[in-house]
């Protein structure tokens, strides 16, 4: 069984020049490993508690929690799931013992996470094989569904050629995309 579940769905405001509210997107994945991707601001516990229970899962049933960067508003809840190993750019953490890995992670046969550095230099998104379609957690290679031209999500990025690379190779192969700020959304080919 393979389901994707949006916990939490992001949303980044600019309220000022150096002023924003947002909140990264927060995915769950059920399948033979329930995969967390991403975990939001510091404060969002109770919700994605709230939201798990509604799939009869607790935080210790969370195998492994892909951090798609370190920004703040992405791994805010990682200490709620103590029983999940943590994969971020390369690396995969179980306690103390890291795991390097070049290229790809696979989880299980429909879920992997790929290196797509851009936004962070340190980005990871998640491709997910789904009944319709491939689903690609991207975090902040995407913004949201509007940003498509990047107006806003360069603003944000570290190295601007790097992130479009990792957009096109990310285009190429998902049929929906998770944005790091917004809702999913199909891509037009
Ligand atoms: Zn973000």
């Amino acid at each position: 069984m393979m389901e994707i579940k949006i916990l939490i769905e992001g949303y980044s405001e600019e309220i000022s020049e150096d002023k924003v509210e947002a909140e990264g997107t927060i995915t769950l994945v059920k399948s033979t490993k329930n995969t967390i991707i991403d975990t939001g601001n510091v404060g969002s516990a109770k919700k994605i508690i709230n939201e798990l229970s509604k799939e009869n899962l607790i935080p210790e049933d969370i195998d492994f929690v892909v951090n798609t960067h370190g920004d703040l508003d992405h791994i805010g809840n990682n200490g709620l799931f103590v029983n999940a190993a943590f994969i971020g750019f390369g690396s995969v953490c179980r306690g103390d013992k890291f795991d390097f890995f070049d290229g790809e992670f696979v989880i299980n046969e429909n879920v992997k996470v790929v290196k797509t550095p851009g936004h962070s230099m340190l980005d990871v998104s998640v491709i997910i094989k789904t009944d319709k379609g491939i689903v690609v957690a991207a975090g902040d290679i995407f913004e949201n569904e509007k940003d498509q031209d990047g107006s806003k999500a360069k603003k944000w990025s570290m190295n601007w050629e790097k992130q479009l690379e990792s957009r096109k190779k990310l285009l190429e192969i998902a049929d929906y995309i998770i944005p790091g700020h917004g809702k999913m959304f199909k891509v037009e080919k």
